[in-house]
């Protein structure tokens, strides 16, 4: 009798404590050149309104209880699911006029991770990192092999490769092309890319238990070539969860696997006892663009707190936390 008692009461315990913890979310759609008069107000409503449509997703599972993991999941299927962004539906194009898609997610307290780069047929490639993560023993697959893994589960959604195409990306491509022609044309060195064939989608989250989990997924770069593969599948550079940190990033890939920025900021805030926003701003406001790279990162940590800095005009992006504060914002001027 006794021990039940003491069995109901440790419940109780546990759920009061869970209700009383901050969960929090905050996604990015993606950093780079992003100004206001490029952008009409109908394509920015219908890009808030998907941010919001995804902080609903993944918040509806942190305001049950349910885990961080799966709220970044969700999160960013929609996000995937979103001509407007370069991740799944919408994804850039590479050099031949294809798409290959990167993404990876990792949860903090047991850091664990998954990751798949350049795949072609998946329509969620967060969900086939997932898979790799919970599924495998491994940490990243690639191309084929991932492709090949992915054909070993029914709930993994397979599309013809054009079903990602979108006409703004193609025209993304041919100007990128023909931007290129014209620079070899002419013998002039390659075009500064500082902030213009970039976008990501990405979103960490902080659940009533008090764990962290982080999710990225991207199309990379347009016009990238060669098998290129950038920061978001790599685990530390892109994205990266520890116990009381999580980092997800969007930019010029090649400078945050030279930085790992992800890792870094969260070593930061462990090692060297920085809050949050003074390891993220140091990271990408400094170290980043120091090196010749651009992007933003969101940053989430144990106790609920939020940074999003970026060094580029604009960065899409989103939160919402239990105490009920909530935003979308694309500006810099925004908060
Ligand atoms: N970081 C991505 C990449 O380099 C692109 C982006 O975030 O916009 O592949």
């Amino acid at each position: 009798m006794r021990l039940i008692a003491l069995f109901l009461l440790s419940l109780a315990m546990t759920t009061a404590t869970a209700q009383d913890k901050p969960t929090a979310l905050v996604i990015h759609g993606g950093a780079g050149v992003i100004e206001r008069d490029a952008l009409s107000d109908a394509d920015e409503a219908a890009i808030r309104a998907d941010l919001d449509q995804a902080l609903d997703a993944g918040n509806a599972i942190l305001a049950k209880g349910g885990s961080a993991l799966d709220a970044v999941t969700a999160a960013v299927v929609v996000l995937e699911e979103s001509p407007r962004f370069n991740a799944g539906k919408g994804a850039v194009f590479n050099a031949q006029g294809r798409h290959e898609l990167d993404a990876s997610i990792m949860e903090g307290h047991t850091r664990r991770a998954g990751a798949i780069a350049s795949v072609r047929t998946v329509r969620n490639p967060i969900r086939l990192a997932r898979k790799v993560m919970e599924q495998s023993p491994h940490v990243m697959l690639i191309e084929d092999g991932a492709e090949a893994f992915a054909d070993g589960f029914k709930d993994i959604e397979r599309v013809e490769n054009g079903w990602f195409d979108t006409d703004n990306r193609r025209e993304q491509l041919e100007q990128a092309q023909a931007r290129e022609k014209a620079e070899a044309d002419a013998g002039t060195p390659a075009e500064d890319l500082r902030g213009k064939y970039f976008g990501t989608v990405g979103a960490v989250a902080l659940d009533a238990q008090g764990h962290i989990a982080v999710a990225t997924s991207t199309g990379g770069m347009t016009n990238k070539k060669w098998g290129r593969v950038g920061d978001s599948p790599i685990i530390g550079a892109g994205t990266y969860a520890d116990a009381n940190c999580g980092v997800s990033g969007t930019g010029w890939g090649e400078y945050f696997i030279r930085a790992s920025v992800a890792h870094d900021i969260c070593a930061r805030v462990a090692y060297k006892g920085d809050t949050l926003q003074q390891a993220a701003d140091e990271v990408v406001m400094k170290v980043v663009p120091e090196l010749g790279g651009d992007g933003g990162v969101i940053a989430l940590d144990k106790d609920g707190n939020i940074a999003m800095p970026f060094n580029t005009s604009g960065m899409y992006r989103g939160w919402v936390k239990k105490d009920g504060s909530r935003g979308t914002a694309v500006f810099r001027d925004e908060q």
